[in-house]
């Protein structure tokens, strides 16, 4: 179980979440979804602490972490909760200089201290997995950006992580790549990989999520299943975001 509660983060004066809470069961996934500057990337990055909250609990399985303004916390108490994420990012950021399979084995060798053979094991597999093991020994800047992400997310796979985080994954691609990806997405939602997405793809969101949550001013506005927040919204907010998009 995955469960942030009451997190604030702020930078400055800006308040940019506030006492955010939500549960997530194992095997589901949920979609964040609202106006640009509402705080999804940022509730993402304080999920795996990519951004320290300035106050909040973020608990994954049995690591947690508990945050408050002045307090300091180390690494030690950082690693085990973000080694539970794994994470896919907008642009990809695969390593360049790095063929596909050294990208996607390159945690479980450096991080994870696994032997080279069976981290390469693994790898392959995954790389099967998105449909990406013919191009194992390729160069990232030679794939398309459909094909890029596909890696993306076998390198955020490898550890094993109890939560995929993706950040608007489709949003950088034509659609016809987009589709790919979320092809992807969909097999795994349906393996039962827990996933927390932020996405503007409503269609993204309907065809993998089973909780949308709408996010706007740093609050949670409104959460629900894709279908009651996007045919019958019930906040102002939600509905006129959701206007806004057709
Ligand atoms: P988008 O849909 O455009 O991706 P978002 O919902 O992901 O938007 P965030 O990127 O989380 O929104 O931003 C929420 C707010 O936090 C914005 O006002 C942004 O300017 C602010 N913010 C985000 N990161 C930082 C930072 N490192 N320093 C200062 N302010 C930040
Ligand atoms: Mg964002």
């Amino acid at each position: 179980m995955i469960e942030v509660s009451h997190i604030e983060k702020r930078f400055g004066d800006n308040v940019v979440l506030k006492d955010v809470s939500m549960t997530l069961a194992e095997g589901t996934v949920t979609a964040l979804v609202g106006p640009s500057g509402g705080g999804k990337s940022t509730l993402l990055r304080c999920i795996n602490l990519l951004e320290i909250p300035t106050s909040g609990t973020v608990r994954i399985g049995e690591a947690s972490i508990s945050f408050q303004p002045g307090k300091k916390l180390g690494w030690s108490q950082i690693q085990p909760v973000r080694r539970q994420t794994g994470m896919v990012f907008q642009n990809f950021q695969l390593f360049p200089h790095q063929t596909v399979i050294d990208n996607v084995m390159e945690g479980l060798v450096t991080v994870l201290k696994w032997r080279k053979d069976e981290a390469r094991t693994r790898a392959l597999a995954l790389l099967e997995k998105v449909g990406m093991a013919h191009k194992a020994d390729a160069w990232p800047a030679t794939l398309s950006g459909g094909q890029q992400q596909r890696v993306a997310i076998a390198r955020a796979l490898a550890p094993s992580p109890r939560v995929l985080l993706c950040d608007e994954p489709t949003s950088a691609l034509d659609p016809e790549l987009a589709e790919e990806v979320v092809d992807v997405l969909t097999r795994l939602a349906r393996e039962g990989t827990t996933m927390v997405m932020a996405t503007h793809d409503l269609r993204l969101a309907s065809r993998v999520a089973e909780h949308v949550l709408f996010l706007d001013g740093g609050l949670i506005v409104e959460r629900g299943a894709p279908s009651r927040i996007f045919q019958t919204p019930e906040q102002e907010r939600t509905k006129k975001f959701i206007a806004s998009l057709s």
